[in-house]
């Protein structure tokens, strides 16, 4: 039995038996982590209001090998995220991105990138709830690149040159991006202003991304959503449990 110490988000909780909870976190060290927290349901319990979905937290837990459910041991609140929670599509567009991860992520998998990256897009929506849809158009990116689904926005698949910024630029449906003469014009084309708006998530943080994202046309935002929601259904072979409205 070894104990592990680790920065973590807390994704999703379940009940179980009378008392206890099943918390599904992101940790820093660990990628994805079951663990339950005994006797968290009770009125006076060590974890107070720790295990909350969406907390960010300093995490101990025991885990026991070939055990997939640790033991969680003790909890801090790094930052609540409470603010959040009483906005009703802010709380769903969370679960959203808690279900992604939890889709995505293969359990014990350490993944910092990932880590990084959606502790940097829950700070985004908590600075920005405005800017809520933009940032989830760029935590799906970048998801599916940090998990190896994304297609190269550069270049074409099939003959390797490198995209001008005003030529056509077509998606098959396996996710492949390729030029006109390649692709023969077959599959679904990206509009230019949706291509070059994907391109700038590789260059900025979610937050440049989504104040970025305000002068967007609002019919290009319409088709980059339905790119990822295409993109993540392929990918997942069914819709994700939980999709907040898609456009703005
Ligand atoms: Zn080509």
């Amino acid at each position: 039995m070894s104990l592990v110490d680790t920065e973590a988000l807390v994704l999703r909780t379940y009940n179980l038996a009378e008392a206890d909870k099943i918390v599904v976190c992101l940790t820093k060290d660990a990628g994805l982590v079951r663990g339950v927290a005994k006797g968290c349901r009770k009125l006076r319990n060590r974890f107070g209001a720790s295990l909350e979905p969406f907390t960010f937290v300093h995490l101990t837990y025991y885990e026991k090998e070939n055990r997939e459910l640790v033991s969680i041991r003790q909890t801090e609140i790094l930052k609540s995220n409470f603010n959040l929670s009483s906005d009703p599509s802010v709380v769903t567009a969370l679960a959203y991105l808690g279900d992604l991860l939890i889709e995505f992520s293969p359990p014990h998998q350490t993944n910092e990138l990932l880590f990084r990256m959606s502790t940097a897009c829950f700070d985004a929506i908590g600075e920005s709830p405005e800017d809520l849809q933009s940032v989830l158009r760029y935590f799906e990116v970048w998801l599916l690149k940090i998990e190896g689904f994304l297609p190269d926005l550069k270049r074409c698949a099939e003959c390797h040159r490198i995209f001008n910024s005003d030529e056509p630029v077509f998606m098959s449906a396996d996710l492949v991006m390729r030029c006109l003469s390649c692709s023969n014009g077959r599959g679904g084309s990206l509009s230019r202003g949706l291509h070059a708006h994907l391109r700038t998530t590789e260059k900025l943080s979610p937050g440049k991304f989504a104040e970025g994202s305000r002068e967007v046309p609002a019919a290009t935002k319409k088709e980059f959503a339905e790119l990822t929601h295409q993109m993540i259904s392929r990918v997942l072979e069914r819709l994700p449990r939980v999709r907040p409205t898609m456009f703005q």
